[in-house]
């Protein structure tokens, strides 16, 4: 199976923002752009993106999981990056009219069509460091995926970085690019020096995220995560695992979770951790590097409860369980 990522529909459906208006263009070749090497976004990085996914059920229908808030969320990078603002029926159209087109290419469970709306700043202005662009491309790529559990569910093991920041801290809430070539630095140092597969960024001892999923803590009944803020990525993932631990009658506790804590209570035995996110659902976290000991999550082995809330959130994608929630939008 190829790498997660690394296939494509040929075609994408494509949006032009010019002289103050969207202009519609609908699927185009998804192989190439057409692109002025001085393009805002090659110089001063104006670009946000999207994940999401589509699943299909046993009666072959092919639904998109939370489209709105993934659009809200598009919307506000937009305007937070002070690109044009997103045109959120534009997009949804956008998003429909690709899969709409590729229904037939969507992979049965436990695979999905991974769904990646971008939106980058056009405008050819090298001058314009410190100006939005006023032009730019909005498109939507598809890319099949397989099982993302493929070899095993292997939980991971982070390094707790109580120090440095995933990215400045009013980028946060933005899935924009270079949050995620900030990260890298600390991420390609955290596998070479202690074959950590992932960073969890805990900037002052606050605990925020990885490089790109949310962070959960499971002690027995009650889940602790860090509480809203402008600071980090706000998950599609994570507000739903959490709303589906609120049905199963979980004590959710959104709120500051300190390193020290997170130290305390990762040794007790029945303690689980996870990362939350579209590509990999919840993964479980084995165990902590931090200050150059390893220690275990509970019994080092992830556990039953993330089992569990992964296992609901996918029986819901696949329709295998009722949508209460209305989180499912089926496409014809
Ligand atoms: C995309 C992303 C997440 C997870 O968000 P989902 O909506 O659950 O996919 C978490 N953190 C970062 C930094 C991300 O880029």
């Amino acid at each position: 199976m190829a790498a997660f990522g690394t296939v494509f529909m040929p075609k994408m459906s494509l949006a032009e923002y010019k002289d103050q208006r969207w202009d519609y263009q609908q699927l185009v070749n998804s192989d190439s752009l057409n692109l002025h090497p001085g393009a805002h976004v090659l110089h001063y990085a104006s670009t946000c993106f999207e994940g999401l996914k589509a699943f299909r059920h046993d009666d072959g229908s092919v639904h998109i999981f939370r489209m709105d808030k993934n659009i809200a969320r598009m919307a506000q990078s937009s305007r937070l990056l002070a690109l044009p603002p997103i045109d959120v029926t534009l997009l949804r159209q956008m998003i429909i009219d690709v899969v709409t087109a590729f229904n037939d290419q969507v992979p049965a469970p436990p695979g999905s069509m991974y769904i990646r709306p971008t939106h980058i700043g056009t405008e050819p202005a090298i001058g314009k460091a410190a100006h939005p662009t006023n032009q730019s491309l909005l498109y939507v790529l598809l890319s099949p995926v397989g099982d993302y559990f493929s070899g095993g569910i292997k939980p991971l093991k982070l390094l707790v970085e109580d120090q440095g920041s995933r990215c400045a801290a009013h980028m946060g809430m933005i899935k924009s690019g270079g949050n995620y070539a900030s990260a890298l630095g600390p991420i390609l140092q955290a596998r070479e020096a202690f074959a950590a597969d992932q960073v969890l960024f805990c900037p002052n001892g606050d605990v925020q995220e990885t490089g790109a999923a949310n962070f959960i803590l499971i002690d027995g009944d009650e889940i602790i995560t860090k509480d809203l803020d402008s600071s980090f990525l706000h998950g599609v993932t994570r507000d739903s695992i959490l709303t589906l631990a609120r049905d199963r009658g979980m004590t959710v506790s959104e709120r500051p979770l300190s390193v020290e804590e997170l130290i305390e209570r990762a040794q007790k035995p029945q303690t689980e951790a996870a990362l939350s996110g579209t590509a990999a659902v919840l993964t479980p976290v084995g165990s902590l590097v931090y200050q150059g000991r390893t220690i275990n999550v509970g019994n080092g082995q992830g556990g039953p409860i993330t089992e569990q809330l992964r296992n609901a959130l996918n029986a819901i994608q696949w329709g295998q369980a009722e949508d209460t929630h209305g989180w499912l939008t089926r496409i014809d």
